[in-house]
């Protein structure tokens, strides 16, 4: 049978296409394997990974001290259900809530679930505490957000692609602009069944929009103001990628609402999970909310590991360092060239725009000849690349990789 073989890329391309539902578009390279800031593919050409599995990877693909945690666990009991308690789970809550300064820990599987639960959290607070009338709570929300791909996210959700014939949506929510604090203030003021609003400390998917300083600091202050939870979805931003341990961290904001997922398992299992404060947590009553797979004893070894890992490697350090001097780089090139119109982004989470129209291919052109070059990364939106390596890079490494990214723009120099 094929599928014990070695197939050629183009076989495992073709597999894909027929047997799997088109869900992605992926750039056309199949991977066999990871290590560190590296990726193969099954040809064996070695690639730096400038996505990490969208920050999931932050420790570095297949890190041995997380992958080991995982075995040793898998290897002693994997999973019991909460019907039952396990004996790695409360160790697991205790540890990420020291880590992380937050009384309770819920532990959910995805980033979308973890942000589904922070909602329903928020509304049962809204109605349990703040005694706003049932079915009335509203929960405010961004433009351009990426909160993930359930029915009552995407209900907010305002990309066309992901939303389309997929309605009837979920009711409850108010969409204003991001990074604008007078849309925030008037809402808040104008609407007394606020619950909560949720936020990216960085908008990731939409391109790496950072906001203006102070916005995420006043946007705090101004729900409490108001008596209204402050929800951060750092699913993406968190975990040192932005050179802080949470991206909340570069403006002292502690959120109400913690919302954590890809990088807390250093992606080697899905694992994702929500803090909050007991005022707060303690809402969740027994058959409230849960999960099968939540709170396993392999996601709970694994994500002890992946925590200790970014804790004494001092990633966010080296994302902060690296970062700075990734932007200091591009940014040199960027001012000579007629190809890239603008560096942003905070500490290992960047992005560029590419000089040409969001229709263009431009973008994922540059991303093929990055390929090709031994680099990979995904455009986000339209003519938006987005550079997002594993913390563990060495500036050395990341210096190879500047060079590896200037000498492919050049190419496309017009
Ligand atoms: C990836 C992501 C999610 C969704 O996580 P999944 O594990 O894909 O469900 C939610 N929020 C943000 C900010 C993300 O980047």
């Amino acid at each position: 049978m094929a599928v014990l073989g070695q197939l050629t890329p183009q076989q495992t391309i073709a597999l894909e296409n027929k047997y799997g539902a088109h869900n992605y578009h992926p750039l056309p390279v199949v991977l066999n394997r990871g290590e560190g800031v590296f990726v193969w593919d099954i040809e064996g050409k070695q690639y730096y990974d400038f996505l990490s599995a969208y920050s999931a990877v932050n420790q570095g693909h297949c890190h041995p001290k997380i992958v080991n945690a995982m075995v040793q666990q898998a290897q002693t009991l994997t999973l019991t259900s909460r019907a039952f308690f396990n004996d790695v789970l409360g160790k697991y809550e205790e540890f990420a809530c020291k880590f992380f300064g937050f009384d309770k820990l819920l532990p959910m599987n995805t980033g979308a679930e973890a942000v589904e639960t922070a909602l329903k959290i928020c509304r049962k607070w809204a109605y349990e505490v703040k005694g706003i009338d049932e079915n009335e709570a509203d929960i405010i929300v961004c433009e351009n957000n990426f909160h993930g791909r359930t029915t009552t996210i995407i209900s907010f959700s305002n990309d066309p692609v992901a939303r389309k014939n997929f309605g009837p949506f979920t009711k409850g929510f108010i969409k204003i602009e991001y990074d604008d604090l007078e849309a925030l203030g008037t809402v808040l003021k104008n609407n007394p069944n606020v619950a909560g609003f949720l936020v990216e400390p960085i908008q990731g998917e939409a391109g790496v929009y950072v906001p203006q300083e102070g916005y995420l600091a006043k946007a705090k202050a101004l729900c409490e103001a108001y008596n209204v939870l402050f929800i951060a979805d750092e699913v993406q931003t968190g975990i040192a990628r932005t050179g802080k341990l949470l991206a909340v961290d570069h403006e002292n904001v502690k959120p109400d609402i913690l919302v954590l997922g890809k990088a807390i398992s250093g992606g080697v299992y899905p694992v994702s999970a929500v803090l909050a404060n007991d005022r707060i947590m303690n809402v969740i009553k027994p058959g409230n909310h849960g999960s099968t797979f939540g709170g396993n004893p392999v996601a709970a070894a694994v994500a002890i590991a992946a925590l200790e890992v970014v804790r004494d490697e001092k990633l966010a350090d080296n994302a902060e360092a690296l970062g700075n001097l990734f932007r200091k780089e591009l940014n040199k090139y960027s001012d000579t060239s007629n190809i890239v119109n603008l560096v942003r982004g905070k500490g290992l989470l960047n992005a560029i725009l590419i000089n040409d129209s969001e229709e263009s291919d431009t973008a994922w052109n540059i991303c093929l000849a990055l390929r090709d070059n031994g680099l990979l990364a995904k455009p986000t939106h339209g003519n938006i690349i987005r550079f997002a390596p594993p913390l563990v890079m060495t500036k050395k490494q990341l210096l190879d990789c500047v060079s590896i990214i200037i000498k492919t723009l050049k190419q496309f120099e017009k």
